[in-house]
């Protein structure tokens, strides 16, 4: 690189340095936030679960409520139940595997009334850093649980936690209450090229 080039690649880094600097000086709140993670794309749970294992990291404290428990056990469930930091994580699992052929209303009903009552608690107790809902929005769409109480319930929790919600088509009103909402689409998946499910990739 020339002299020339080298001189204007610096100033450019400089006045980049100048905004990234300023951006982080008017980022003075400290309070908990509410983080959807929405869109058809690959990635929601993981990236939730690496938010939870990022937060466990730092010796916090977290509650995990899963409203759609799948028929394999997922590696990142098999690993927290294995993991020593366990101790700092309160889980639940919803009881009957909800199925998109609705069978049984009411057993799903009950089922997503019980792993809410748990989320509930999660939302009151001001011990917890995290919450993740790991499939909450389904919930939401299908009317197992009422939105206006889910959302009055995560506005209300404890100033300094936060809540991490995943899952396809998020009613906006949920949209609306994230602090941080991430949409990952869906450019390609491998499933639909014919690679059949892989553990440790897809469960
Ligand atoms: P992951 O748990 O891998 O982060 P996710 O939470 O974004 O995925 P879900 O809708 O919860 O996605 O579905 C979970 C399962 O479905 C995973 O096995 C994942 O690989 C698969 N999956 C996710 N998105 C797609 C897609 N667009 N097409 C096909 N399969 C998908
Ligand atoms: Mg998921």
């Amino acid at each position: 690189m020339d002299e020339d080039r080298k001189q204007s690649h610096n100033e450019r880094m400089q006045r980049k340095k100048e905004v990234v600097d300023a951006a982080i000086g008017r980022a003075q709140e400290e309070r908990g936030i509410v983080i959807l993670i929405t869109g058809n794309g690959k990635g929601k749970t993981t990236s939730a679960f690496g938010t939870l294992y990022r937060a466990l990291g730092h010796g916090q404290r977290a509650g995990v409520v899963q409203f759609i428990k799948g028929t394999q056990a997922t590696g990142e469930v098999i690993f927290l139940q294995q993991h020593p930091a366990t101790a700092a994580v309160q889980y639940h699992a919803m009881a009957t595997g909800f199925t998109w052929n609705t069978q049984n209303w009411e057993a799903d009903k009950r089922a997503a009334d019980e792993a809410w009552a748990h989320a509930r608690r999660m939302l009151a107790d001001p011990a917890l850093n995290l919450v993740l809902l790991d499939e909450l929005t389904y919930m939401l769409k299908y009317n197992y649980l009422d939105t206006a109480e889910v959302v009055a319930a995560i506005r209300a929790r404890p100033a300094m936690q936060t809540v991490l919600v995943t899952g396809r088509a998020a009613k906006p009103e949920l949209a609306e209450l994230a602090d941080t909402v991430s949409e990952i689409a869906d450019r390609k998946h491998a499933f639909r090229a014919g690679v059949k499910a892989q553990a440790g990739i897809d469960f």
